[in-house]
């Protein structure tokens, strides 16, 4: 399959038919915030799986009760100046200890007692990677604050290789 165009409205609207009973039963609210083209070249299935891990991490992460931001944005990648589209997930859950940060990206770590696999992050990481993309993490976990943000970087066009 070659790249071809995305439309990243596509794939959010896609993301709520998918989540809407789960975000629903889990009370959870979900702002879409929209600053950037929609569309793309990259590879849409492969972005629609990377998304689905992980939103279905922030609400396995928020439990009940909080909320979920998606964001959109136009943007360019720090050192190598590649236009961008920066799409990002924000939760309201607990945020992730500082000793489990460096951790979370190895295959089969999970702190899922029976649903985990451990793989999500994991293969997220290769496929953004395979699209020339990168992914940041942010969180805060503390008394006053607690949350966290992934934010895929992903070029607007794929990289000639
Ligand atoms: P799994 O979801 O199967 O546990 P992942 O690779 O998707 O595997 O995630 C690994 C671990 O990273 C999770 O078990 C959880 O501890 C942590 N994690 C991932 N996303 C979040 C998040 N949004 N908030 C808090 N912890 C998270
Ligand atoms: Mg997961």
């Amino acid at each position: 399959m070659n790249p071809a165009q995305v439309n990243l409205e596509e794939i959010v609207s896609g993301l709520m038919l998918l989540f809407g009973g789960r975000l629903n039963q889990s009370q959870i609210t979900v702002n879409i915030r929209k600053r950037s083209t929609s569309t793309f070249i990259g590879y849409a299935s492969e972005i629609m799986q990377l998304l689905t891990n992980l939103l279905g991490n922030a609400i396995d992460a928020i439990g009940t009760g909080g909320r979920i931001t998606l964001a959109t944005q136009s943007s360019t990648h720090w050192s190598t100046e590649t236009s961008c589209v920066a799409v990002s997930v924000a939760d309201s859950g607990p945020g992730i200890p500082e000793n489990l940060r460096k951790k979370i990206w190895e295959p089969f770590f999970t702190t899922k007692a029976d649903t985990g696999t451990g793989l999500g992050l994991w293969l997220v990481e290769e496929t953004i990677r395979k699209n020339g993309g990168w992914i940041r993490m942010r969180t805060t976990c503390n008394e006053v604050r607690h949350g966290t943000v992934f934010r895929l970087l992903l070029p607007l066009e794929m990289p000639q290789i």
